[in-house]
């Protein structure tokens, strides 16, 4: 479960990029967190992810109500970065799978079976510079997805994807959502995932303007610099006839 209450952050004293947004996400529910360039996105999902502090308001994101034992709590969210080459760290996709996970006695075949099931698997021994932006992007989701997340923050997950790339990253998306993962996606655009979506939040400047199910949304996010989804646009279009 996500609940942000009244929260307010500025990476600066006095300039506050994020004011009084609170939101909720129920268990195992995608929320589409969208909204123009510098809106906030990224600065909300790292406050989810505990990277940063807020000013003032309250936070709670944790997996716990799905844990067993109610160990580990902070073990359960994981961010995905936008940039995946700022969250790569190993040389090789089996080193960067199992860096800081030495401990765990099946961590080696877990990662191995994980690789395979995300289409990683032909390029294990591979380093990392040689992967394309789309495995790179994959790899970032793999990592996250084998501490076995109950909430995932995903940051642009689509951005600079081909369209195998896409479809490849939705159903990986659609994956997590059919074990119960509870997922935030930040994006400034809905197209790649809008269906997918149970809730969309649009921020604009730091402030959270729409919430609602996608249906009540898509009219207005145009106004708050959001491009509406071709489907949504050629369904008015032909049903109403208006421009677009
Ligand atoms: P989005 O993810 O929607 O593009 P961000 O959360 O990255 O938005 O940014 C929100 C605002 O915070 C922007 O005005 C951005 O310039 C500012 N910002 C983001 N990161 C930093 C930082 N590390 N230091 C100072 N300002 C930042």
């Amino acid at each position: 479960m996500i609940h942000l209450n009244d929260l307010s952050y500025g990476y600066s004293r006095g300039v506050d990029v994020l004011s009084g947004i609170s939101l909720s996400v129920k268990p195992g529910q995608l929320l589409g967190l969208v909204g123009a360039n510098g809106s906030g996105k990224s600065t909300v999902l790292a406050i989810m992810a505990g990277l940063l502090t807020p000013r003032q308001g309250s936070v709670l994101v944790s997996g716990g109500e799905f844990l067993e034992n109610g160990a580990g709590n902070e073990q359960r969210v994981r961010l995905v970065m936008q940039d995946a080459d700022l969250q790569i760290v190993g040389a090789t996709v089996e080193e960067d799978l199992l860096l800081g996970r030495e401990a765990e006695a099946d961590a080696g075949i877990r990662a191995r079976d994980i690789a395979d099931r995300f289409g990683l698997g032909d390029v294990w021994a591979a380093p990392v510079h040689s992967l394309s932006w789309g495995m790179k992007k994959k790899l970032c989701l793999a990592g996250a997805a084998l501490d076995r997340p109950r909430v995932l923050l995903l940051d642009e997950p689509f951005s600079g994807l081909d369209y195998p790339s896409v479809r490849e990253m939705r159903a990986l998306i659609d994956a997590n959502r059919q074990q119960g993962i509870t997922q935030v996606l930040a994006a400034h655009d809905l197209e790649a995932f809008v269906d997918m979506a149970d809730r969309l939040a649009v921020l604009e400047k730091g402030t959270l303007v729409l919430e609602g199910v996608p249906a009540d949304v898509l009219g207005r996010v145009a106004s708050f610099g959001v491009r509406p989804p071709c489907s949504w646009v050629l369904n008015r279009s032909v049903t109403h006839g208006e421009e677009w």
